[in-house]
């Protein structure tokens, strides 16, 4: 399940939400305000792909943090 950062436009205020399915987050936590932008996510569970789709890149199944594939052979990190 992934989880975004979403920042107020109004007082900056930085929170995250756990995005379930088209769900959004409605408005600041902080502040009340409707204007929120979504961040980078911290997870990176997905990425987009050339057409604009979004590709699953080991979807949470790698234990490596030190590279995006499913085994470490090639960066060694483990
Ligand atoms: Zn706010």
């Amino acid at each position: 399940m992934p989880i975004y950062e979403y920042q107020c436009t109004e007082c900056m205020h930085n929170f995250e939400y756990l995005v379930m399915g088209s769900s959004v987050p409605d408005n600041c936590p902080a502040c009340g305000s409707i204007s929120v932008n979504k961040q980078m996510s911290t997870c990176g569970f997905t990425s987009k792909g050339v057409s604009g789709e979004t590709v699953a890149s080991s979807a949470g199944t790698s234990s490596c943090s030190g590279c995006s594939s499913t085994n470490c052979s090639s960066c060694g990190s483990l």
